[in-house]
């Protein structure tokens, strides 16, 4: 490879909070036309590095060199003057206002606020979308367009300030198998107009896909910098976790029995009136795996609800176990046989205050073992929390510890913990590897293929296509509140893309 030049060099970066270094020791170097991914674990240290990039945060040690200058960058405006432009995971684009509106107001938030040349600002806009790709209509309102539309609107508001390194911040987690690839070829295009860019992601296929070269950091340390070409995802998950990860979890055949959660024509409407759920009806059979994929919003959480109690059905059924339990409450839910990994841990899943083994206690503290004639058994809720933190591998604290100081991972091994432990028939997880890292995502993937295979049935309803690929059996697809088509295993990406964005009704709903 030619020697490139380089726009960016990070040398010896230290970063301490409280209690943690973020970035220690840190180097980064970036050349001209080059994708660079930044690979790492949640909590890894990527944010706080590139937010000490866009002058965010400062350094407690270390230098930043841009074209071989030693620069300060002691605020956003700093950075954006020295040509680092940063796209973030949530979008800051008003939705009232026009995508040229966006663009130029994040320049010239005064001197344009009146007296903008509405005309000139478009034909800007607009021919900087032709030069780098990045097609979106300069008079469309941001509310109108999509969010791969909106994600390239933040693109053009850091070229329109003539960036020429560009971070993005986990860009594909927004975005449709579709969307992500259409992402990548837009940054082709600007690598080859000479742009830099700084990918952050935890995703080892994309980081695989689009990037020339790859940083990994783990626990605020810089483990290597490799050449993407040559590297494997298991290579690179290694260099992240540190140890072997099974990636693709190990799983036989199903042998799918008796149907333990039956759901008919079920309708939901939210209290807006607004017809959520509009007559889905599907099973899941003991033994068997049965994936929701779509994207977010498209009724899922309103389903979940409903099939858990949690909702108000408006019509149709739900049976677990061959009991109807549409119109219990959540508890009768519960006393029926479901299970539930909520997708909001931290609101549903626990009671943050609480101590492990209160949590775990949560929804049967009034039965034997831990109560029996009113009189509570503390030390037996204590006994029963340490017996599943073994089993659950929850690190971080005892029975006594508080949830709330736990992390993610270990936060959602102590829910899986006690719902697991209740024995039910039926488990529904939603989202249950949202926000975790490759380590606990294993462990959470691998027992539910246990528990699978010791005969329960699982839903599992999730944004991740190939967490839903992977682990299911059957894979249903659902669109503006419908089912839209039930596909094996083996189907590729693209055809549930298809689906999840309802351009072709395949399949037949089950
Ligand atoms: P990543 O982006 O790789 O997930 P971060 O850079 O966000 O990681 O976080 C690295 C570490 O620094 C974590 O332990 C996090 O809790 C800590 N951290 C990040 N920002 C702050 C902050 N503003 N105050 C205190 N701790 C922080
Ligand atoms: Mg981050």
């Amino acid at each position: 490879m030619p020697d490139r030049a380089k726009v960016l060099e990070m040398r010896h970066i230290t970063k301490r909070f409280p209690g943690v270094v973020a970035n220690d020791d840190v180097g980064l170097d970036l050349e001209e036309g080059e994708v660079h991914a930044l690979l790492g674990e949640n909590g890894a240290g990527k944010s706080t590095l590139m937010n000490i990039l866009y002058g965010l945060y400062h350094p407690d040690e270390g230098e930043i060199l841009i074209r071989g200058k030693p620069v300060r960058l002691g605020s956003p405006n700093a950075a954006i003057e020295a040509g680092v432009g940063m796209v973030h995971q949530h979008f800051m684009l008003i939705p009232v206002m026009t995508v040229t509106e966006n663009i130029v107001l994040a320049q010239e938030p005064t001197t344009a606020g009146i007296l903008l040349d509405t005309r000139e600002a478009e034909r800007r806009v607009q021919e900087l979308s032709d030069r780098y790709g990045l097609a979106v209509d300069p008079r469309a309102r941001v509310e109108e367009i999509s969010v791969g539309q909106q994600q390239r609107v933040e693109i053009l508001k850091a070229l329109y300030r003539e960036a020429d390194i560009l971070v993005l911040d986990e860009p594909t987690a927004v975005l449709t198998p579709q969307e992500a690839g259409e992402l990548f070829e837009v940054l082709r295009g600007l690598t080859e107009r000479g742009k830099s860019i700084i990918f952050i992601s935890h995703k080892l296929n994309e980081v695989l896909e689009v990037a020339d070269r790859i940083t990994v950091l783990r626990r605020g340390k810089l483990i290597e910098t490799l050449p993407a070409a040559g590297a494997t995802e298991e290579s690179l998950a290694r260099l992240m976790v540190g140890r072997e990860v099974l990636l693709r979890v190990a799983k036989t055949p199903a042998h799918p029995a008796e149907p333990l959660l039956e759901v008919r024509a079920l309708r939901v409407i939210d209290d807006r009136g607004i017809e959520k759920v509009r007559g889905v009806s599907f099973e899941v059979r003991a033994g068997e795996i049965v994936g929701i994929a779509g994207i977010d919003g498209n009724g899922q959480t309103e389903l979940i609800d409903a099939m858990t109690g949690l909702q108000h059905v408006e019509s149709g059924s739900v049976h677990v176990g061959g009991q109807d339990v549409t119109t219990e409450s959540a508890h009768g839910h519960l006393e029926a046989g479901l299970g539930h990994i909520p997708e909001d841990r931290q609101r549903r899943g626990l009671v943050l205050e609480y101590s492990i083994a209160e949590n775990i206690a949560l929804h049967d503290f009034r039965s034997p073992p831990a109560s029996r004639f009113g009189w509570l058994f503390p030390r037996r809720l204590v006994e029963r929390a340490r017996g599943l933190i073994r089993e659950f591998d929850v690190r971080g604290g005892g029975p006594t510890t508080r949830a709330g100081g736990l992390s993610g991972g270990n936060q959602q091994k102590v829910v899986l913990a006690r719902e697991i432990d209740r024995n039910p028939k039926v488990l529904i997880a939603a989202q249950p590897t949202r926000g975790l890292d490759v380590g606990a995502i294993e462990f959470v993937h691998r027992r539910l293929i246990e528990e699978r295979d010791e005969g329960r049935g699982i839903l599992l309803v999730s944004l991740e296509l190939d967490e839903v690929l992977s682990l299911s059996d059957r894979v249903l697809v659902m669109f503006e509140g419908e089912i839209a088509g039930e596909f094996p295993p083996t189907a590729s990406e693209e055809e549930l893309g298809i689906a999840m964005t309802g351009g072709r009704r395949s399949g037949v709903a089950a």
